[in-house]
C-alpha cells in the first residue's frame, strides 16, 4: 500500500490582497500573465535573445554600463551572499554599516566567509553616519570592502549611497550596496556613484514575483574575482562559473535558469522602462506625500526623520494603547490589506506601510487610510472617520497645482 496524503488537498485559491507591507508588493496583470507563457529551454536561441534584453533593461534600472549585470536565481538574500562569497577572502577586513536588520545579515555573511567585520553601528531608524565610517577607515586603512544598506527596510531609513561610495574609493576599498528596497523606488545610480557591487530583489519596487535578485558588478570586481587565488567557497554563487551562462560570449549550462520567473522580470522591467525611472521615483514620492498627510491627521508619527525617509517604506510608531496584532489582523481579514510589523528591537512598536512599485497607487493610499481609520476607531482610538482620506485627497490636489 502506498501512503496517501493525510489530508484532502484542494486546488489553492489565493485571497485578494493589497500588499502594503515590506514586500512582496502587488503584481500587475501584465507581469502575472508573462509568468504563464510556455516554458522553453534556457539555451533556446529565443530565450537567449530575451536574456540579452533583460540585461539591457537591468542596466537601465541600475543606471550602469557594467557588462556583468544579471538576475541571480534566488531571492535578495542570494544576491547579498553572491557579493560576499566572491568579494571577501579569508582574513579580509570589511567595514559593515549596521543600522537595521539587513546590515546585521551583512555582518553574518562577512564572518561566514572568514572575513573580519568592522562594524559601524547607528541607531535603528537613522541613516548611516558618514563620520563614523570615515573614522573606521582611518583606524583600518587596509579594509578591502565597505558594505552598507541603501534603503533599510526594517526601519525605513535611506542612507547617502553616493557619499559612502566616494568615501570607500578614497580609501581604496570596494563597495557592496544593498539596493533591495531602493531599486525602482528612489534613485540608484551605479555608475555615477562608482559603486562596485549592487544587488536588489524582484519583489519590492520592481513588483515581480519573489525569487530573483538583480545584481551588477563593476569591472574592478570582475578583475578581482578572476585573479582570486582561492576558489569561492560557494559553488552555486561562484561568479567565475556563472560568467559562462550570463557572460558576454558563452552560454553554457551552470544551473537550470528559472525561465518563467525571468519572463516576468523582463515584463516588470519593461513596464519600469516604459514609465521611465524619473516618473517612477516621482510616483513613489507623490503617494508617500498623500499617505503622510493622512497619517498626520490620525496623529501617527514617523520613525525616520524627514530628510532620510523612504517614500516606499513608511515606518510609523503604533499609537499608545493600540494592539499591534489586532490591528494588523483586522486590516488583513476585514479589509484585505497587508501591512508590515516591526522587526527586532522595533517589533510591537512600529508598523511598516509599503508603497512599493505597483503597490504605489492612489487607490492603495486611499484604501489603506480608510481601513486604518475604521480599524482604529473600532479599537477606541480618538479620530474622526473620513478625515485621513480627505487629507490624502487634499495632498494630491495640492501636488497637482505645484
Ligand atoms: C527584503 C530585503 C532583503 C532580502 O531579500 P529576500 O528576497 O527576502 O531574500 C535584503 N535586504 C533588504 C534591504 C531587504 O529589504
Amino acid at each position: 500500500m502506498l501512503l496517501a496524503p493525510e489530508i484532502t488537498p484542494n486546488a489553492y485559491t489565493t485571497p485578494l490582497r493589497r500588499l502594503l507591507g515590506p514586500g512582496p508588493s502587488d503584481i500587475s496583470t501584465r507581469v502575472l500573465q508573462a509568468l504563464a507563457k510556455p516554458t522553453i529551454g534556457y539555451l533556446d536561441p529565443s530565450f537567449v535573445g530575451m536574456m540579452e534584453e533583460l540585461k539591457a533593461l537591468l542596466r537601465y534600472a541600475f543606471q550602469t554600463k557594467n557588462a556583468l549585470t544579471f538576475p541571480v536565481s534566488g531571492p535578495g538574500s542570494a544576491g547579498m551572499e553572491m557579493c560576499f562569497v566572491n568579494m571577501v577572502d579569508r582574513g579580509d577586513k570589511v567595514i559593515v554599516c549596521r543600522n537595521g536588520v539587513f546590515g546585521n545579515r551583512m555582518v553574518e555573511n562577512v564572518e561566514r566567509c572568514g572575513g573580519q567585520a568592522i562594524i559601524v553601528d547607528d541607531v535603528w531608524g537613522q541613516a548611516v553616519d558618514l563620520n563614523k565610517v570615515e573614522e573606521a577607515f582611518k583606524q583600518y586603512p587596509d579594509a578591502k570592502v565597505l558594505a552598507f544598506v541603501h534603503a533599510e527596510t526594517s526601519t525605513g531609513a535611506l542612507s547617502d549611497a553616493r557619499a559612502l561610495c566616494a568615501l570607500a574609493q578614497r580609501y581604496g576599498a570596494l563597495t557592496i550596496v544593498d539596493a533591495v528596497t531602493s531599486l525602482g523606488g528612489v534613485p540608484v545610480l551605479a555608475d555615477e556613484w562608482g559603486a562596485d557591487a549592487i544587488y536588489s530583489g524582484s519583489q519590492k519596487c520592481l513588483s515581480c514575483t519573489p525569487g530573483l535578485s538583480p545584481i551588477t558588478f563593476s569591472d574592478r570586481v570582475v578583475a578581482k574575482v578572476q585573479a582570486r587565488p582561492q576558489k569561492s567557497q560557494s559553488w552555486f554563487l561562484d561568479l567565475n562559473l556563472l560568467l559562462g551562462y550570463w557572460g558576454e560570449t558563452t552560454r553554457t549550462y551552470h544551473h537550470t535558469a528559472p525561465t518563467n520567473s525571468l519572463y516576468a522580470l523582463h515584463e516588470a522591467l519593461l513596464a519600469l522602462q516604459q514609465e521611465g525611472l524619473e516618473q517612477a521615483w516621482a510616483r513613489h514620492k507623490s503617494n508617500h506625500e498623500a499617505l503622510k498627510a493622512g497619517l498626520a491627521v490620525l496623529d501617527i508619527r514617523y520613525v525616520v526623520e524627514e530628510t532620510s525617509r523612504l517614500p516606499q517604506l513608511n515606518s510609523i510608531y503604533i499609537p499608545q494603547g493600540l494592539d499591534d496584532k489586532l490591528v494588523r489582523t483586522a486590516m488583513l481579514q476585514e479589509h484585505g490589506i497587508e501591512i508590515g510589523a516591526g522587526l527586532g528591537a522595533l517589533a510591537g512598536k512600529i508598523w511598516r506601510i509599503g508603497l512599493m512599485g505597483y503597490s504605489s497607487r492612489v487607490e492603495n493610499v486611499v484604501a489603506c487610510l480608510a481601513a486604518l481609520e475604521s480599524v482604529l476607531i473600532s479599537q477606541g482610538y480618538a479620530c474622526q472617520a473620513g478625515q485621513a482620506v480627505a487629507a490624502a485627497y487634499q495632498s494630491y490636489a495640492q501636488q497637482s497645482l505645484s
